[in-house]
Parts: C-alpha cells; structure tokens; sequence
C-alpha cells in the first residue's frame, strides 16, 4: 500500500508527489524535497515534522491508515436532503436511512462466497503480488527476514507473524497485512484469513 501526497503551490514547489510508507520513505521523499526546495524541506520539518502526513507516526492503536477524512465528507454529502429539516426529523431521516443500508449490505454480505470482503479481499490481491519480487527467509518461531527487491539495494524487513509485525509498520498501522507479511505467510503455509481482523470480513 502507497500513499501518494501532491504539495500542489505549495512554498513554490508546483507538484511535488512523495511516497510515504515507512520511515525509510519518508526519509527518502524529506531527502528529495530539501533537493528540490530548501524552504519547503525547512518549512515542513518544522511545523509539521511528519505527524500529519507521514503513515510511519500514526498511532498504532487506532488501526486505520487512511491519511484523508473522505468518510466525514461522504456522509455530509449523503445527509445533504436532509440538513436543512429541525434536528429530530433529520436523525430521524438518517436513522431510516441507515437502516436501510445495514439491511442492504447485510443481504449482499449473506451472498459472497469469500469471508473476506470484496474490497479488503482485492487489497490484499495487490499486496500479494507486490510479493513476488521478495526473498523469505524464516528465523523460527514464526519470524521471518523479508529481502524487499523493490528497493534498490535490496532492504530487510522484519516479520513477526505472532506479534502481528513487521518493519515497515503497515501491518501495526492499518490491521491489514504489508506485503512483506503476505509472503511470510505463505511461506509458513498459514491461511491468510486468520491474520485478517473480524471488521473486515463477511
Ligand atoms: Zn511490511
């Protein structure tokens, strides 16, 4: 999973899109801003210092790795007929309304032949094949050296299909296993349904 952040106008630089995964990204990308614009490169490291906009420093508690509030404006836009109506019609409106889509979904989920949902079950389609260009080595005890061939030299990750880790942080981040953890447990001929967390299966 890649992010992709456009500073469009932003202190000069016109576009400027930086990959943030992990911190060894991060670092890269920070590098390649103080190239092409010193005052940006200083300007970020000091009023943000990466908290805002770099997944490598989210909480790992909340479990969600999304760097956008699309949800929060999805809604907006969806409760849009009824803003206008006195407060307890319009609760009263979406509370109709999301029942209707809890039973919708619900009858939809009842119809798939996967645990895993749709969506979750394509992310992790992508992320696997991100994994063929990857070496495993096991160290026992369900612990993995991945050799990430994508980087150049190749970098090590390392994974603890136990803990629910790995380097790169994703898997702690978003509660959806990296790349690096999908070719560890392929290697270990684990299922992968039993690393995927209950919220996001059928
Ligand atoms: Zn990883």
């Amino acid at each position: 999973m890649k992010y992709l952040f456009g500073f469009h106008n932003l202190m000069g630089v016109t576009t400027f899109e930086v990959k943030v995964i992990n911190k060894h990204d991060y670092e890269e990308a920070m590098a390649q801003i103080k190239k092409e614009k010193l005052a940006t490169y200083n300007w970020l490291e000091r009023e943000l210092q990466g908290y805002t906009w770099s997944m490598h420093t989210y909480d790992r508690n909340c479990k969600v790795e999304r760097t956008d509030n699309n949800a929060s404006e999805c809604f907006n836009s969806w409760i849009l007929p009824y803003r206008d109506m006195p407060a307890l019609s319009k609760l009263e409106e979406i509370r109709c309304r999301l029942m209707k889509r809890f039973t919708k979904r619900r009858n939809e989920g009842n119809t798939l032949q996967k645990t895993i949902a749709p969506r979750i079950y394509k992310e992790l389609d992508q992320t696997f094949k991100k994994g063929e260009k990857m070496i495993v080595q096991s160290s026992g005890d369900l612990n993995f050296q991945v050799m990430d061939k994508s980087y150049y030299p190749a970098m090590r990750f390392i994974v603890k299909l136990e803990d629910k880790t790995c380097d790169c942080g994703y898997w702690e981040i978003a509660d959806l296993p990296c790349s690096h953890v999908m070719v560890a447990i392929r290697y270990a001929r684990d299922e992968i349904e039993e690393d995927i967390p209950f919220c996001f299966t059928k």
